[in-house]
């Protein structure tokens, strides 16, 4: 089993999700007592909402590429950014380490080719949804049209993201709120919905819909372990 090195924090409400999930999964292929091997580096996530929020990218990109390289030299075999929105810099993250860079855009990019979809929905943070690293990702490698909620819609998404999910909050009135913009993206044309920040299916699920979503926090450890799992 290969190491995987996890950069989390952001936040660790859905990082601890990460952690769950690819212990889980490896305890489903290989079964009782395994688990996974892995290297977490945490961050204080409220360094990192203000810097998002002040617009400070290249601060970010130098943070984010000095954890790799930590993380590279402690001994993981491949990287997870346990975020949509910190891979805006994952190209120059990669080009910094050896090691791999799984990137969660390609990952979900693979799901929805799939299930034989062209066109989604993407919530996420404002930076997710509106930021061309994330849409023309999936447009220019995987073919896939990917349209977002209207202004004031990007908004709600993104300030229940910061002001609640980030500090574990759960609200009735926000899951409400998510289903009317999920709703709204697909009488707009969306097949399905990619819940593209790490935090939201925390909120929503499958249970809350019959639209097909796609967790971005579910497939992204998933993939991790197969790749960690697979012989060479
Ligand atoms: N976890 C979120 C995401 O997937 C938001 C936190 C962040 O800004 O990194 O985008």
């Amino acid at each position: 089993m290969k190491t995987i090195g996890l950069i989390g924090g952001m936040s660790w409400e859905s990082t601890r999700e990460y952690y769950r999930i690819l212990n889980e999964e490896v305890r489903n292929r290989l079964g009782d007592p395994h688990s996974c091997k892995c290297i977490l580096y945490s961050v204080d996530f409220a360094e990192i909402e203000e810097l998002q929020h002040r617009g400070a990218w290249e601060e970010l990109t130098s943070r984010m590429i000095s954890i790799a390289v930590k993380l590279e030299s402690a001994g993981a075999e491949m990287l997870l950014i346990c975020t949509n929105t910190m891979h805006a810099m994952a190209d120059r993250v990669q080009a910094s380490i050896k090691i791999p860079l799984i990137h969660i855009a390609d990952t979900v990019a693979e799901e929805i080719k799939n299930r034989g979809m062209r066109k989604v929905g993407l919530l996420g943070t404002r930076f997710t949804m509106e930021q061309d690293f994330y849409r023309l990702r999936l447009k220019e490698k995987s073919g896939i049209d990917v349209i977002i909620p209207d202004k004031d819609d990007r908004e709600h998404v993104h300030s229940i993201i910061y002001k609640e999910l980030i500090a574990g909050i759960i609200k009735k009135k926000s899951k409400d709120i998510y289903l009317k913009v999920i709703q709204k993206l697909v009488s707009n044309g969306a097949e399905g919905v990619i819940l593209g920040c790490t935090e939201i299916p925390l909120l929503i699920t499958g249970v809350d819909t019959d639209i097909p979503l796609f967790d971005t926090t579910l497939l992204h450890a998933r993939k991790a372990v197969g790749l960690a799992l697979k012989k060479e």
